[in-house]
């Protein structure tokens, strides 16, 4: 099905894990890219793999904490392929810690990459998408933003805050066709899960109705789902992809 043919679709952090696997299934659809990370070189590295596949791709450095580089990858993006469709605000990182060791500069960074980061892409995305009429951005939560998780009251706090931004922009921008919808991913396989100790990987997968972890894919498939026309009447919803785990 080729559900984002003639569509471009920005991706951040996608060099790896649940991104880069997004990507692929939107590659899958028909989807110009653009493979945005904080890493160059690695951006590079999965822009070749999609490209080998037969995917058109554009790879850029992008920190989403820097305004001006956010601004840029956008109208990269629309240099490059003549529109901005999809925004998939993917990119993150955790810093782990309970209250009582978590540092002040653990907060801010979490919530720099994840709230921050993903308020700039709707930022600058929407700008272009509402001059075009149409658009589609999905902001990648995480079921932790549902629930609060111990150890996570930054991650928690920016993945609920992208909730509420997630229906604020909704509300903004519908009339002007663009549409804003949120995924709430709970267990995935990917280097930010591998990095659990052997014992929370197994508490967390105790907690999954399904009986095991997802794999990126499968949050890739949702993400198409939202962004494209699929989903065309939906706007300021949060999908759990969860397994079943915090229903
Ligand atoms: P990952 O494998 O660590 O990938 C995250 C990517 O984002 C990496 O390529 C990383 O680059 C990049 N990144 C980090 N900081 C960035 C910045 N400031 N600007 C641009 N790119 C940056 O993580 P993942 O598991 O795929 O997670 C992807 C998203 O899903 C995140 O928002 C995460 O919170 C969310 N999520 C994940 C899970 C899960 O179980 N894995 C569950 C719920 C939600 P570097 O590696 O160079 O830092």
């Amino acid at each position: 099905m080729d559900l984002l043919e003639g569509r471009s679709a920005i991706i951040t952090g996608a060099a790896q894990g649940i991104g880069l696997a997004i990507a692929r299934v939107f590659a899958g659809a028909g989807a110009r890219l653009v493979i945005a990370d904080i890493d160059e070189q690695a951006a590079k590295d999965a822009a070749e793999e999609l490209v080998a596949g037969g995917a058109t791709v554009l790879p850029v450095r992008c920190d989403v904490t820097d305004e001006d580089g956010v601004e840029a990858m956008v109208a990269a993006c629309a240099a490059e392929f003549g529109s901005v469709d999809v925004l998939v605000n993917n990119a993150g990182i955790t810093r782990d810690a309970t209250l009582r060791k978590m540092t002040a500069e653990q907060f801010r960074q979490v919530m720099d990459v994840h709230l921050f980061g993903t308020w700039l892409g709707m930022k600058y995305a929407s700008l272009k998408m509402r001059e075009q009429g149409n658009g589609s951005i999905v902001n990648i939560s995480s079921i932790s933003g549902k629930v609060g998780l111990v150890g996570q009251t930054n991650y928690s706090a920016a993945k609920a805050g992208i909730v509420g931004m997630t229906k604020a922009g909704a509300k903004e921008l519908a009339h002007l066709g663009v549409r804003v919808n949120a995924i709430q991913p709970g267990l995935v396989r990917t280097a930010m899960t591998e990095a659990l100790r052997p014992d929370i990987w197994a508490e967390k997968l105790a907690g999954v109705p399904m009986g095991r972890a997802a794999e990126p894919e499968e949050v890739g498939r949702v993400a198409l789902f939202l962004a494209s026309d699929l989903s065309s009447y939906m706007t300021g919803t949060v999908l759990e992809v969860t397994g079943g785990r915090h229903m």
